[in-house]
């Protein structure tokens, strides 16, 4: 080969490999307890990042073998692990269902080294899961193995057939309604109104859950539209939420007051102690979608 061309042909290696390396994309992680959980709480967050290029990943620790009322065991495990796939698909991110039952997730060693080596695999910047206060004891204990995995992820010693990741991940809480033992804080708030009907068409491939399961357990299945389109809409007034005066602080922070004013969607994030603990430009470079 001629060395003009081994010349270009290294000008334009460096080139991409500057390019790339400027412009990396970022990894997200959603941890979430049950297939539909990463979904309704950071559904919109994360097609705003896909929509950027970024990576995204959402887990649920659980298989949802016990969310419903006729259906049960591994026939309900397999069609919800196949809507929470189409829910991926339908927000260009990844979705894995890991195969733990529902309804009786413990935070033991073999689910902690799993939950890390998953971090570690995704190469995490930003890990986002429940608070260890909420309700259902699955988000419970997800709660504890992602926190109990926040230091870990970057101890060699642990789990060593996994490589550490090098530079620890901002940990972050999904937005929850629980006062006690203290109240959620937004520290982050993302705009999700122009993602907002991408959202709930995720939502939607959740058959199992939002059109049977959830109205059948909160008394209120007749209620639910027979139509595709009519259960859409549905969903969307059910499920979009309100900005609350909190959710107004903060969106005024992140956008500024004018921008802020203009949201009608939006997802909450707490940060977690544990972990990286990002200043504001740290957060902005993490959330490229924060802009005033
Ligand atoms: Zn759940």
């Amino acid at each position: 080969m001629k060395p003009i061309y081994l010349f270009t042909l290294f000008f334009i290696f460096s080139t991409v490999h500057f390019s790339f390396s400027q412009n990396k994309p970022l990894q997200i992680i959603m941890i979430g307890a049950h297939p539909d959980d990463c979904d309704i709480k950071g559904g919109g967050t994360a097609a705003l990042f896909a929509e950027m290029g970024h990576h995204v990943k959402f887990i649920s620790v659980t298989n949802g073998d016990a969310g419903h009322m006729e259906m049960g065991g591994g026939a309900l495990a397999k069609r919800r692990t196949e809507e929470a796939k189409e829910a991926g698909r339908r927000l260009g991110i990844e979705y894995e269902v890991l195969d733990h039952h529902d309804g009786e997730l413990l935070a033991t060693l073999p689910v902690r080294l799993e939950i890390i080596r998953k971090i570690r695999e995704w190469n995490a910047d930003v890990v986002i899961s429940h608070r260890s206060n909420d309700y259902h004891p699955d988000h419970r204990y997800t709660a504890i193995l992602v926190q109990d995995a926040a230091f870990m992820v970057g101890v060699p010693n642990i789990a060593p057939d996994t490589p550490p990741l090098s530079k620890n991940p901002v940990f972050l809480y999904f937005q929850d309604n629980f006062q006690k033992p203290y109240p959620f804080r937004a520290d982050i708030a993302v705009d999700i109104t122009s993602v907002i009907d991408k959202k709930i068409y995720a939502m939607d491939a959740h058959v199992s859950q939002f059109y049977e399961w959830l109205p059948w357990i909160g008394n209120h299945e007749s209620e639910v539209p027979k139509t595709a389109e009519a259960r859409i809409d549905w969903l969307k007034s059910k499920r979009s939420g309100q900005v609350n005066e909190s959710a107004k602080v903060s969106l005024e922070k992140w956008y500024g007051p004018q921008k802020a004013a203009q949201v009608k969607y939006v997802e909450l994030f707490e940060i977690c102690e544990y972990g990286s603990q990002p200043n504001e430009a740290e957060i902005r470079r993490l959330f490229p979608m924060l802009k005033k």
